[in-house]
């Protein structure tokens, strides 16, 4: 179509919401589908959150507000980034968008030329390699390997870095594979970072709080201060305080940096909703207690979904420390037959297949550029998880290998 921008012919719509979009039409047509393909908490939103929303528009809040966000607003982030990661911000330091999301956007359209690279380790969550695109820069996988735990190798980020690189995107925990960066792992990276001081950091840290067992949270301003200059650390509420809908995400980084995504804000969305924002600061200021509560509840569904995975032949994956998604191995049902007699030939033909046969919804491996793969969200309930990996090992039963094969 002429209307469209050559920049956006290179744009892949989301596939965490196509294959959600997908789900809800299904199910509007009247089937049953157990949707496990969002990251999203299945949990309400605590109550004290939404009664201070409630309050906020009671005292008549729902103005436009600063771009970079309402003051109480910033100086709770100041105090959380104080409070949980040792991080010294001024609150002029400090944006807040429409979800971390937007944050990465306004990042990025604020800090690329066209060609600049950007690096991040893969599996990725599926808007990186849109997002840098949209904002004129060149996605630079760097591929981990399921034996390193999904773990990007100090080496492989070396080779990967160009004259053209500008920033290194880090996600830990990770979406989706749930992988954890350790102290010692970001030690590593900032090693590799320290020869190369024109390349910036952007940890995406926006699932701190849902780490699990013996594992710890760390992020590179902290891990390596002399860095601080060159990272922008990225958060938000959506997972950790289950207010996706509200949008709310920010970030702390170096003034200048912060300023000109200001720029970038207030030239397009001008700031999140100022009834979300009161929330927010309600979130990060009031009683914390709904953490622990939601991360034990995802530790046990992570335990429930690692061991029913495993016991369906033909799929595994390992337990993931972080996040609430568990990356599955499918690469033996790669080439098995569906009783239509369809051949799967790729990981988006077995999550249609469990779409169809199984009634679930996932998302394909190929979403996070890496092939093989299905990632499954546990942000479900039991029930939900539970009888949606029997549909699954049902439907897997109903396969059949293709003659001649092992
Ligand atoms: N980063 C990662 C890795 C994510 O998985 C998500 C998921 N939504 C986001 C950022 C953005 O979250 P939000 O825009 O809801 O704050
Ligand atoms: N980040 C979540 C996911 O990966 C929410 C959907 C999205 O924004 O991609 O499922």
């Amino acid at each position: 179509m002429d209307i469209l921008s050559a920049k956006l012919s290179a744009v892949k719509p989301s596939q965490t919401k196509a294959m959600t979009a997908l789900a809800a039409e299904l199910k509007a047509q009247g089937k049953s589908i157990i949707t496990l393909s969002q990251g999203e908490p299945d949990f309400a939103t605590p109550e004290h959150i939404s009664q201070a929303a409630i309050a906020a528009i009671h005292a008549g809040h729902t103005k436009y507000t600063a771009v970079a966000g309402i003051p109480a607003l910033r100086e709770a982030v100041v105090e959380k980034f104080r409070r949980d990661n040792s991080l010294n911000f001024t609150p002029e330091q400090i944006t807040v968008g429409c979800g971390a999301k937007q944050l990465l956007f306004n990042a990025l359209v604020a800090s690329l030329d066209e060609g600049d690279e950007v690096v991040f380790p893969t599996p990725c969550w599926v808007s990186y390699p849109e997002i840098i695109k949209l904002a004129g820069g060149v996605p630079i996988a760097v591929e981990t390997r399921v034996d390193n735990g999904f773990i990007m190798q100090p080496s492989d980020l070396r080779a990967a870095i160009t004259p053209r690189t500008k920033w290194l995107m880090l996600n830990s925990p990770s979406n989706p594979t749930g992988a954890v960066y350790s102290r010692e792992n970001l030690e590593g990276v900032a090693a590799v970072l320290r020869d190369f001081p024109r390349v910036w950091v952007l940890a995406d840290d926006i699932y701190e709080h849902l780490i699990y067992g013996d594992a710890e949270f760390c992020t590179m301003a902290e891990v390596a201060p002399d860095l601080a200059s060159r990272t922008l650390t990225v958060n938000g509420t959506s997972k950790s305080c289950a207010m996706t809908g509200w949008r709310v995400g920010y970030a702390g980084g170096p003034l200048e940096l912060i300023k000109a995504m200001n720029t970038v804000q207030g030239q397009s969305t001008s700031h999140t909703s100022s009834i979300s924002q009161h929330a927010a600061v309600e979130a990060l200021n009031g009683d914390q207690g709904f953490i622990k509560e939601f991360r034990d509840a995802f530790e046990k569904r992570r335990d429930l979904v690692v061991e029913l995975v495993n016991e369906i032949p033909g799929l595994s994956c390992d337990t993931p420390n972080g996040a609430f998604y568990v990356f599955i191995g499918c690469q033996e049902i790669i080439g098995r037959k569906t009783p239509a007699g369809k051949t799967i030939k790729t990981d988006m033909d077995f999550a249609m297949y469990l779409m169809e046969e199984a009634g679930v919804a996932v998302v394909p491996g190929s979403g996070f550029l890496a092939d093989g793969f299905i990632r499954i969200s546990y942000a479900s309930s039991e029930d939900d998880l539970k009888n949606a990996c029997t549909a699954i090992g049902a439907a897997v039963s109903k396969l059949t290998r293709a003659q001649g094969a092992a």
